[in-house]
């Protein structure tokens, strides 16, 4: 009884509201999404909860990138049921989030999110749910599905797949989007990027992986508030950055991150290191091409390793040894990136380990060689090596002998090891020709 009465407030207060704008309505047989190509578990969800009496719709991400021909990383569902709805709805079934509840619905290590229509802020006439720098900072009012569609970023992240009749709703124009392969932010651009700077990002990410232009109203502002980024928390940053790592458009967004001065809010990036970035960043992304992982480890340290290199080269010049010059190094460019960006504690230290074996490289004498086949983060310290020789590094002999030294037999690995033991070591200190000072200590007889 009680439930049904708080309910009923509810829906007065959000859902029964009118509609300011009629949506289009892009008929199944006018749209390319068919439902052989929706994963089948949001299905389920979706059938469940419009049986049910509710709507359910796909929203943002997945129908973007179905309706462009790309497969959907995941596929999230926005309804008007409530969160405790929706738990009753399904066994498997979790709620999470403070700041907003959300539906986690769990298919074993497949989970399906379902969201409630939400609204902005500023529809709920909450105006202290912003920071001093015009930042969102709580978001949590349910809503009518136009309010929850312009509360969006990108007009192609607001469309809605209804389930009812398998039609597309679009609200706010994406459709048209869809089809000029543009990215264009709903309402006033400015206003919306500084509401949450990592719009910035994402707009940067979009293009860059969906391969389409930007509207110059949109564009304008992206060219000039890259400053915007410094009120954001390191540790949202670090999820960005990971997005962009994980994305398989790597290369190109760093290159339009570069276009938009936004590199260097991210990354203690020197541009000398431009040639070993693009070559290590076009592997990568023809690696998550063809379904490989790749590593955030190796990735940031492909992209401090010229600033690593810089700091290295300027202590050794004041005379510091080179392994001590090279933990400075790294504790100084670790220190200013964890700055901006949380890296966890693992990955700083893997990022570590790969510099410092660049220099242990050197080293292919007696048993060291046989001690770096085994180290941990071996392969990915000769990854790095083999992009340095390949982006014009002075390492090209070195990268060879490892190429050569870790896939050879036992008697080649001796003879290899023979061979270097008869040239003169690199890593020897040359003797000073100067004759010694005699020390002051001398005991006179
Ligand atoms: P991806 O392919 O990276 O998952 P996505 O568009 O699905 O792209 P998500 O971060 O999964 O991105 O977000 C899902 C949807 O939520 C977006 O499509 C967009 O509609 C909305 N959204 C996400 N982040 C924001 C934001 N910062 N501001 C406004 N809307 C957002
Ligand atoms: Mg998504």
């Amino acid at each position: 009884m009680l439930k049904g009465f708080i309910r009923s407030i509810k829906k007065t207060k959000t859902s029964q509201k009118k509609s300011k704008t009629a949506p289009l309505i892009i008929p199944r047989a006018e749209h390319t999404i068919s439902r052989s190509a929706i994963n089948r578990n949001a299905l389920k969800v979706l059938y469940r909860l419009h049986e049910a009496g509710f709507k359910a719709y796909l929203v943002g991400g997945c129908v973007r990138d179905l309706l462009l021909g790309q497969t959907p990383k995941d596929f999230d569902i926005a309804t008007n049921a409530l969160p405790e709805e929706i738990r009753r709805l399904f066994r498997n079934c979790r709620l999470i989030g403070k700041r907003f509840r959300l539906a986690h619905i769990l298919f074993g290590h497949d989970i399906i999110e379902v969201a409630t229509f939400r609204t902005s802020h500023e529809n709920a006439k909450e105006s202290h749910g912003k920071s001093h720098h015009g930042m969102i900072v709580r978001d949590n009012v349910y809503g009518t599905i136009e309010d929850d569609a312009v509360r969006r970023d990108f007009r192609i992240n607001a469309l809605y797949y209804n389930i009812a009749d398998y039609s597309i709703v679009d609200y706010v124009g994406g459709m048209q989007d869809i089809k000029d392969k543009v990215l264009h932010m709903i309402g006033d651009p400015e206003k919306r990027f500084h509401e949450d700077p990592v719009r910035l990002l994402r707009a940067v990410r979009f293009l860059a992986k969906l391969n389409i232009n930007v509207t110059p109203e949109t564009e304008g502002p992206l060219k000039n508030l890259n400053h915007l980024l410094d009120n954001v928390s390191p540790a949202r940053l670090f999820q960005e950055v990971l997005k962009i790592f994980q994305g398989g458009a790597t290369l190109a967004t760093i290159n339009l991150l570069q276009k938009y001065h936004l590199m260097k809010k991210l990354f203690i990036y020197s541009n000398a290191g431009e040639a070993l970035v693009n070559i290590a960043l076009a592997n990568t992304d023809q690696r998550i091409g063809e379904g490989k992982t790749v590593s955030p480890a190796f990735l940031f340290t492909v992209i401090l390793w010229n600033s690593v290199s810089e700091h290295v080269l300027s202590y050794e010049a004041e005379g510091m040894q080179t392994y001590l010059a090279i933990e400075k190094a790294l504790q100084h460019v670790i220190k200013q990136q964890t700055e901006r960006l949380t890296i966890p504690r693992l990955m700083q230290l893997s990022i570590r380990e790969i510099c410092v074996l660049q220099h242990r490289f050197t080293y292919r004498r007696g048993g060291h060689p046989y001690r770096l086949l085994e180290h941990p983060r071996f392969r990915a310290g000769y990854d790095l090596l083999l992009l340095r020789a390949a982006s014009g590094e002075p390492v090209q002999e070195m990268a060879d002998w490892w190429q050569e030294f870790h896939v050879a037999a036992p008697e080649q690995r001796e003879k290899m090891l023979k061979d270097m033991n008869q040239k003169p070591s690199p890593n020897k200190r040359r003797k000073s020709r100067k004759p010694r000072k005699k020390k002051n200590t001398e005991v006179v007889t």
